[in-house]
């Protein structure tokens, strides 16, 4: 096991639903040491590519994509949710549903912000049915840009997220996926990675 998946087993809650719960520390309060291995390890799996932007949606994203964008040494944008139908035309706007909280909102990113020739990279806390990934990268190329990769800290790899990204031909770069597990026995099967 490596440090997220020990971390998981040790303070993640399954809850009925399809839903773990890591809130104590991960997207609630946050351990900022495992935060910083967490920013790390991305930049290890995508040393490869030239990042010139990281890219998350708000709010649980943005504590993690702070520190991979430290990594990188570039800048952090994070797309906010919005409400308004009325977003005038200096925004990317692209829908996503919430796997949480099921209702639907549009997100936006500010064209100020995210142009032509840059390259991304996607992070995000969960993977599950992959709406928000698929928001981002609807935003990112929209504006011309080029994902470099996806990189999430927990893919529920027993939902079809993970599947549609990569079959649409994205990299996506898990910390820990998780292939099953059980609300009433708490217990978490990951996936084997190399
Ligand atoms: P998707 O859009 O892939 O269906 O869901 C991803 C988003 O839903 C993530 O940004 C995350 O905030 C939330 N999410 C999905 N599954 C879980 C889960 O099991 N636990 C928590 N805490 N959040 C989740």
């Amino acid at each position: 096991m490596n440090f997220l998946e020990e971390r998981i087993v040790k303070d993640g809650l399954v809850k009925s639903g399809n839903v773990l719960k890591v809130d104590s520390f991960l997207n609630h309060q946050m351990d900022i040491a495992l935060m910083e291995e967490i920013g790390r390890e991305f930049k290890r799996r995508f040393s490869d590519k030239s990042v010139t932007k990281v890219l998350t949606i708000e709010a649980s994203g943005i504590g993690i994509a702070a520190f991979v964008a430290k990594e990188f040494g570039v800048p952090l944008l994070f797309a906010k949710k919005s409400k308004s139908i009325n977003i005038d035309g200096e925004m990317y706007v692209a829908e996503v549903e919430s796997f949480t909280h099921k209702n639907k909102n549009q997100v936006i990113v500010s064209k100020r912000f995210l142009g032509v020739g840059e390259r991304v990279l996607i992070i995000d806390d969960f993977l599950a049915n992959g709406c928000a990934l698929q928001g981002l990268i609807s935003i990112v190329e929209s504006a011309g840009a080029t994902v470099e990769g996806c990189g999430i800290v927990i893919e529920k790899g027993f939902q079809i997220g993970g599947r549609v990204i990569r079959n649409m031909g994205y990299r996506v770069e898990s910390l820990a996926i998780v292939d099953a597990m059980d609300a009433e026995t708490g217990v978490i099967t990951f996936r084997e990675q190399k």
